[in-house]
């Protein structure tokens, strides 16, 4: 109990707030738990002030143990101390998996939770047709994916099918992992609470971020991104490795070290970072982290939880700027004059699923996606240009 998302900028005593464990109940019990603790809220809860009236107000003001001891008291009787659970995994479910009664289910990726028609990528098609063809059951789940279930085998290959053509990417494998893991709240223009960007945005910044990766060395690394245009913080950017939280028009709060499982707060990092200075923001902070990791396995956000911002504002304060030159090796060093300008990147739009066939053409052979699309490009316009 008492977990919640929503702030307000320069208002420090409202704040995302992880919830506390209450205790262990049998499901028999659930429903007046419930209700206990909704009358707890409904008679202690903050009625005056609107920014202190939710309830992880209320539990951060008492405590658990208090709030514990006056829902027992609507209860009726003691709440069991918590029982253990296996440490929690984020699961996204997405692909083809078995639903244990011989049936499966789909999940399919909704990148920011937008279903829609755009050229070739045709998902709000591809839905219909499966639902007018299949009228299979639907999930919407919490990370703005859609679950299709209760598929009998038989119909596996017609749904694949279908979605193939309507060019949807259902191996979770072949989709961008930052992509896969992002999430954007959709903020302009539809929402009124909107600060900044953020749906129409995310996109953009994560392609930047995943450019800037290469560029780094760091081609398999992804972590949790998360974006909104307000600090309400529908899309949940405090428990992201990386959260954009919009704090003026174009302009960005950055939250750094959630975990992975999203299951640790991050905390604000920069108040307004303008977003045209994504990469210059984040090439150092992500230099550090390429030579500082503990091991191959520390995530972006284990490693700025573990070091900490004064060690990484020290280290950023003092970096200067190789990467631009495209050399690896350079990164870090200071950037020769003369050199600045040779080599410069430009960035090409790809499908998600000739990424993935780039992403695995590099791994097989041992070079940079930007080696191999280069070398495939010459190859083609030398072909066209004779
Ligand atoms: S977080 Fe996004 S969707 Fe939520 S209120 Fe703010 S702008 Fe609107």
């Amino acid at each position: 109990v008492g977990g919640g998302m929503g702030r307000t900028h320069n208002k420090e005593e409202t704040f995302a707030r992880l919830a506390d464990p209450l205790g262990y109940v049998e499901t028999d019990d659930v429903y007046d738990l419930l209700k206990a603790i909704v009358a707890t809220q409904r008679d202690y809860g903050d009625r005056v002030n609107r920014r202190h009236a939710r309830m992880k107000y209320l539990l951060h003001d008492w405590g658990v143990d208090k709030f514990r001891a006056t829902v027992e008291g609507y209860f009726g009787k003691e709440i069991a101390p918590n029982k253990s659970l296996p440490p929690f995994k984020y699961q996204d479910y997405l692909g083809w998996n078995e639903q244990g009664d011989g049936n499966l289910f789909l999940g399919i990726s909704i990148e920011n939770g937008r279903v829609k028609d755009e050229g070739n990528f045709q998902l709000k098609t591809a839905l219909r047709d499966i639902t007018k063809q299949f009228a299979l059951p639907m999930l919407l789940s919490a990370n703005h994916n859609v679950i299709l279930y209760e598929i009998e085998p038989s119909q596996k290959q017609e749904i694949e099918k279908i979605l193939e053509q309507r060019g949807i990417q259902i191996t979770p494998e072949g989709i961008e992992p930052l992509v896969r893991y992002s999430m954007a709240c959709p903020a302009l223009p539809t929402c009124g609470l909107a600060i900044a960007e953020s749906e129409r945005a995310l996109p953009g910044m994560v392609e930047r971020i995943r450019v800037l990766l290469d560029k780094l060395g760091l081609e398999k690394e992804h972590f949790v991104i998360r974006m909104t245009g307000c600090p309400n913080g529908c899309a949940r950017p405090y428990m992201a490795e990386l959260g954009f939280v919009g704090s003026l028009p174009g302009k960005y709060q950055v939250w750094l070290g959630g975990s992975p499982n999203q299951t640790r707060l991050a905390q604000p990092y920069v108040e307004r970072m303008p977003a045209e200075e994504l990469e210059t923001f984040l090439e150092p902070i992500l230099v550090y982290f390429k030579q500082e990791r503990q091991t191959a396995e520390e995530s972006f956000g284990d490693f700025c939880d573990r070091v900490g911002f004064d060690a990484i504002r020290k280290y950023t304060v003092t970096y200067q700027s190789g990467a631009s030159l495209g050399n690896e090796e350079e990164i870090g060093k200071p950037a020769k004059k003369k050199d600045v300008g040779k080599n410069r990147r430009h960035r090409v739009r790809l499908r998600d699923d000739l990424h993935a066939r780039l992403k695995a053409a590099a791994e097989q052979q041992g070079k940079t996606m930007t080696e191999i699309a280069s070398e495939a490009l010459e190859a083609y316009l030398e072909k066209i240009s004779s």
